[in-house]
């Protein structure tokens, strides 16, 4: 690539055309001070310390704005910079006030215990001491240009220090700078900070806590501060000894971030500008929704065997002995198929792969699934039925270069944050976005069209749009033609649905309907974003597969910037699911019914392996409520007496077991059921890997011991080994060298080549960059295939008796069960408990105020819950979270499984709300 090269300091630089001075000069190793600037923010120069001299100017410009030229030769250091330098900051704490004891303090070099000093001195910080560790860039910039005092009257402003969750925010350290402002408006699309245009008497307006404001404490104007202004209570004093980058553990997109680790103990995060994925940014949870878990007091360290009705803490030998002879009697007795195991798409894909390497190869069965059950089978289903591969086909760099957005069934701001702020982005850059969804989510403020439908109707309106688009002859014919199979039979489907009729069905006006399908269909790159609100149906798979057609249709899927993007909830689902931890699949997805990939298996695990495909979780919920199916299961990391749907029949279900192991970092619901409860290494205590939602993946490396002594995949491997299993691995990357050596699409990945952007799948061979966009010219399954679909009706619709549709989603702050979130006091500030969120007709037929305590009953349980009347709801629909233990939303939803994924209808159940009698 053309780059530009030029001359700092008298060493040559090569910089890539559109870099400024600055950018030149860190890449010569110059440091110059530049306070208002940061590499995320736009520059504007305006703290003028920047300030170089280039060769042939007369004047001396701001280097973060001024543009690297060919030939330029620049000084960033003499003397007369320096000297100008020092007379602006010396006016800019004067103007700011700002507190100069901590930069001027004649004791740094004697002091010990800056905590007894700030108690004397309640201003003092920024010596070495100081909460911001040495990294108080205006300290830096004091010392570099040599300034000694300020020669004007400063006052000491001493506005109180605000107090909000996770940090603190100290405006007399403040020097304007206005990075927090614009980090908060430019990067996270917010605007809930603001500058008081009265420079010199206040530094801050708007609400005294920013509880009482839009903010989402995701901790951007925290992390550009460069003073002490802004700074995170608990990392305050904290001199991490060594820090180790990784993955956030919490959802499906993929943060990478830095963990700070002091005498064994995580004590920092920050979010990592290398990330490929969030480049710096991450949300409330992985910023600061962690620290605080990894040492909670109520972590499992010990293992815990249940005798005479109580769990007795055991040493890992007896409890490893026990689980070990009690499957093997199990299985011995009743056969393999009467075992199970549930993997966890929260662990590593090292993890995973064991999980079901120890069911198939050990237990002898294929009954082994992970919680995708539950969210995004119907998109491995129906995504692999349209296009060959069950798995988003583009990368989530590629959104902000779409033309137009299509987001159905995905809250993408609360629920996947960071791919929000790339949604948001591509608003702010003119991408039109259409928003499907029953509840007026963040993004219908950014959208051209909102698709109000009913919950449960996702089918008909896609119908009702396809229809249009082939109405008004706006279908790509020539890829229908070359690069699809099966159009005539699918458009006899959409043929039957007229905007009209899905206007009837959906509840969406047909203009709406109309005017989304002209969008979609006119812009050159369409890229679907969609989540649980498509799967979580008893339609989840052909829900996904008119997604399918709809890209297909209009040519929109094997380019860059189209395609359908399944946004995954757990930190790991891809992986789960990519390696194996399904009844029908080997790791690659290689199906247990191939003879030939059987063998494969067969031959390197050096065992007989069961031809038919397992269970799947819902199937063995549903079995051993009616008393059949496994008798003894092994559960890792999965609350599924909290998450899964119909929370009595669960109960019922395991208390059904006759034997059942538990592996996890906290107590749970299900842990309660357990027999042996084993712990569980968390994700800073685990070498791996994971996948995120578009197939990146990704190095997770240990910052410290397993808290409990073992290992995840060392917990696996000892219980193979005592089922009479030979399981020996050294380390994670001997499992992945065994993975990508019987898997294809894994077959050049290895722990050498994970370096921070990790690798796409496919990845095929050692020379293989990886796949950032899949189908290119030709589909997996060759010709992509055309499913028609027609409208089925949710499960259960209302009635006079339960006369309110119930839908469930996912809040910000919080993350499945809630056993991590609700550890973290800070979380716990902001969003305390659960509530029904209802509209404020259906509050007012009720007679229910915002606030009231309400009871929420359905055909299989009641809760009771506070009332949130919004207009987010609409009218007829309701929703809850099921992030709280103390009320389990789970015993109201609905396990109607949706055919072939067997997932439940978690999105659509009949509810009656009643008032509470006084
Ligand atoms: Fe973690 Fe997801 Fe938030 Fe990123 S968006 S920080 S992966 S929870």
């Amino acid at each position: 690539m053309y780059e530009i090269t030029l001359t700092i300091d008298g060493r040559e630089v090569a910089v890539p055309p559109g870099a400024t001075i600055l950018d030149a000069a860190r890449k010569a190793g110059s440091y110059v001070p530049a306070l208002c600037h940061h590499p995320d923010l736009k520059p504007i120069g305006s703290c003028k310390l920047c300030i170089v001299a280039v060769e042939g100017l007369d004047h001396h410009p701001t280097s973060c704005n001024t543009p690297a030229e060919e030939g330029m030769v620049v000084e960033t250091r003499t003397g007369e910079l320096q000297e100008m330098r020092r007379h602006t900051l010396e006016i800019l704490l004067a103007l700011t006030n700002h507190p100069i004891s901590c930069l001027f303090c004649d004791r740094k070099d004697e002091c010990t215990d800056l905590r007894e000093c700030m108690r004397k001195f309640p201003v003092t910080v920024g010596c070495k001491y100081c909460p911001q560790d040495g990294r108080c860039e205006l300290q830096q910039a004091v010392e570099f240009v040599g300034l000694e005092k300020v020669r004007y009257q400063l006052s000491f402003r001493n506005m109180p220090v605000l107090r909000e969750p996770f940090f603190d925010r100290n405006y007399n350290l403040c020097i304007m700078c206005s990075r927090c402002v614009r980090v908060c408006a430019e990067v996270r699309g917010e605007g809930v900070l603001k500058s008081n245009p009265d420079f010199h008497r206040m530094h801050w307006i708007g609400p005294p806590s920013l509880m009482d404001s839009d903010c989402k404490f995701c901790g951007a104007c925290v992390d550009v501060c460069p003073t002490g202004a802004l700074s995170v209570r608990s990392e305050k004093w904290i001199r991490p000894e060594r820090t180790v980058s990784t993955v956030c553990p919490y959802c499906g997109v993929g943060c990478r971030m830095t963990l700070g680790v002091e005498d064994e103990r995580i004590v920092s995060i920050a979010p990592d500008r290398e990330g490929p994925v969030n480049r710096g940014q991450l949300c409330v949870k992985g910023r600061f929704g962690l620290d605080e878990i990894v040492h909670h007091p109520d972590r499992i360290t010990t293992p815990l065997i249940r005798r005479n009705g109580r769990f007795e803490e055991a040493t890992w030998e007896e409890a490893l002995d026990l689980v070990a002879r009690r499957f093997s009697e199990i299985k011995d007795e009743y056969g393999p198929d009467t075992l199970g195991a549930l993997s966890s798409s929260r662990c590593t894909n090292e993890e995973n792969y064991l999980v079901q390497k120890l069911a198939r190869a050990v237990f002898g069965t294929n009954n082994v699934d992970n919680c995708a059950r539950v969210c995004h089978a119907p998109s491995v289903t129906g995504l692999a039925s349209c296009f060959g591969s069950g798995a988003a086909t583009n990368s989530f760099d590629q959104i902000e270069d779409a033309d137009l957005l299509f987001i159905i069934g995905s809250n993408t701001t609360e629920a996947h944050p960071i791919v929000g702020l790339k949604v948001i982005a591509a608003a702010k850059k003119g991408v039109e976005i259409i928003v499907a969804d029953p509840r007026k989510i963040e993004l219908v403020d950014r959208a051209k069209v909102w698709l109000n439908l009913r919950p449960g109707t996702n089918i008909a309106l896609l119908n009702g749009m396809m229809n249009v688009i082939l109405r008004e002859g706006l279908e790509d014919r020539e890829f229908i033609a070359s690069r699809t199979e099966g159009f005539e039979e699918f458009r006899k489907v959409v043929d039957g649905y007229t905007p009209e009729r899905a206007a009837e069905i959906t509840g969406v006006p047909a203009g709406d309907i109309i005017e989304a399908a002209r969008l979609y269909a006119g812009a050159d790159k369409a890229m679907i974003i969609y989540s649980l609100g498509m799967t979580e149906h008893v339609t989840g798979t052909a829900n996904v597969m008119s997604l399918g057609n709809l890209a297909m249709l209009t040519g929109n899927v094997g380019r860059r910037s189209t395609g359908v993007m399944p946004l995954r909830g757990q930190n790991n689902v891809q992986g789960a699911c990519d390696m194996g931890a399904l009844p029908n699949n080997y790791v690659g997805y290689q199906p247990v019914t191939d003879p030939k990939a059987r063998s494969k298996f067969e031959e390197a695990w050096r065992v007989r392996l069961p031809a038919d495909p397992g269970l799947t979780s819902t199937e063995m919920m549903e079995r051993l409520a009616e008393g059949r199916g496994v008798r003894g299961l092994y559960i890792l990391g999965e609350d599924v007496a909290q998450t899964e749907p119909d929370t009595n029949r669960v109960r019922s279900s395991l208390e059904a077991l006759e034997f059942l192991v538990v592996q996890e970092i906290f107590p749970t619901e299900t842990t309660k059921y357990a027999d042996v409860i084993l712990p569980a290494a968390s994700f800073a205590e685990c070498d791996g890997t994971f996948t995120n939602g578009e197939r990146r993946i990704q190095r997770v490396n240990r910052a410290i011991p397993p808290l409990c002594g073992l290992a995840n995949w060392e917990t696996i491997s000892r219980i193979a080994e005592k089922m009479g299993y030979p399981m020996k691995y050294s380390h994670p990357s001997e499992i992945m060298e065994e993975i990508s050596s019987l898997a294809p699409l894994f077959g050049g990945v290895s722990f050498d080549r994970l370096d921070l952007r990790g690798l796409q799948w496919p990845c095929p061979s050692i020379d293989h960059p990886g796949t950032e966009t899949m189908h290119l010219g030709c589909f997996s399954r060759g010709l992509g295939k055309f499913n028609g679909a027609k409208h089925r009706p949710p499960a259960e619709e209302p009635d006079p008796d339960y006369p309110l549709i119930l839908t469930t989603g996912r809040r910000r702050e919080h993350y499945n069960c809630g056993s991590m979130t609700r550890r973290s006091k800070g979380i716990m500030w902001i969003w305390p408990e659960e509530t029904i969120e209802m509209s404020p007709a259906d509050a007012k037929d009720l007679g229910v105020e915002d606030g009231e305590t309400v009871l929420v009953s359905s055909r299989r349980g009641e809760v009771r819950v506070k009332a949130r009347v919004t207009e987010k709801s609409s009218r007829g629909v309701a929703f809850m979270s099921f992030h709280y233990q103390d009320v389990l939303t789970n015993l109201l939803t609905n396990a109607a499984l949706d055919p072939q994924a067997k997932t439940p209808e978690y999105k659509a159940c009949a509810i009656r709300v009643e008032k509470i009698p006084t």
